[in-house]
């Protein structure tokens, strides 16, 4: 009689995915886990999703139109390994950089949307994110709709591009400042990690700051801020610790979130939003 392992031999690669949480580490039928959108059955654990993966399971079938994709990433401090370094990870993601912007519907009303990809350079921001980011507002602020933007990044400002990401933090402020003026909603919604620039910047100014369960969030990592003889605790970088602090509303499952959404939306064109008004969720 076969046995088990001598079934999972015959079974193509990439059949199986082991979850990634180490205290799991189960072994999940690769369709069931794309079906539960890429969440563990077993522990619940939240995979990384690339930044196309979330604007499929954020917009409406098919509604989604790319802008921006002109923008060219280029090496302004003529950094050493630089220019490999974002072949390598086109190679790799197929992508041209770590943002994808543009134009979509939820329930067919518009919406733009930004997404930071973890797997291109860990969601890092340099100018062209930055830059594409800030558009995205600007067109929800100049379509009178509301801006959708998601965070995945571990390493904030793009170290490569120095001073020039720094600024990228100050332009997506103030573009979102802007988009708050005219009575745009904005959402951001924190994704495994957020951390550092990008945390500093765009992805805690939302209007409604949403987070997943258990991601990794806060400005410095845990071994900097051991660094600093600081004890915040072992679970200072959750989205948990920023939810109990006030730093984020609401922690929402994944699988919640399109219906989280949803009624967000619907909120806000039930009873358009008033120059300075907030939303109660
Ligand atoms: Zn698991």
């Amino acid at each position: 009689m076969a046995t088990e392992r001598d079934w999972r031999a015959r079974v193509p690669d990439g059949m199986w995915v082991k979850c990634e949480n180490p205290r799991c580490a189960q072994l999940l039928y690769s369709k069931e886990l794309d079906r539960n959108l890429r969440v563990c059955s077993h522990c619940d654990h939240h995979f990384r999703l690339s930044a196309r993966q979330r604007i499929a399971i954020t917009l409406d079938p098919d509604s989604f139109v790319e802008t921006d994709t002109e923008l060219m990433t280029v090496n302004p401090l003529n950094m050493e390994g630089y220019e490999a370094k974002l072949k390598r990870h086109r190679a790799r993601t197929s992508e041209m950089e770590a943002a994808v912007v543009g134009t979509g519907a939820i329930l067919g009303h518009p919406v733009t949307i930004g997404v930071t990809n973890p797997f291109f350079t860990v969601g890092s921001m340099g100018s062209v994110v930055g830059e594409k980011l800030a558009r995205c507002v600007e067109r929800a602020r100049d379509q009178r709709c509301p801006c959708i933007l998601i965070s995945g990044s571990g390493a904030g400002a793009r170290m490569e591009e120095g001073i020039l990401s720094l600024m990228q933090m100050a332009k997506t402020a103030a573009a979102i400042g802007r988009l708050r003026q005219a009575g745009q909603l904005c959402v951001t919604i924190l994704t495994n990690p957020t951390m550092a620039g990008v945390y500093a910047s765009w992805a805690s100014l939302g209007d409604i700051i949403i987070a997943e369960p258990r991601a990794m969030i806060g400005f410095a990592g845990q071994r900097v801020v051991k660094g600093t003889k600081s004890d915040l605790g072992a679970d200072a970088q959750s989205s948990e610790f920023q939810h109990e602090h006030g730093m984020i509303d609401r922690i929402v499952p994944r699988l919640e979130m399109r219906g989280f959404l949803e009624s967000l939306i619907r909120m806000t064109y039930a009873a358009p939003l008033r120059k300075g008004a907030s939303v109660e969720v």
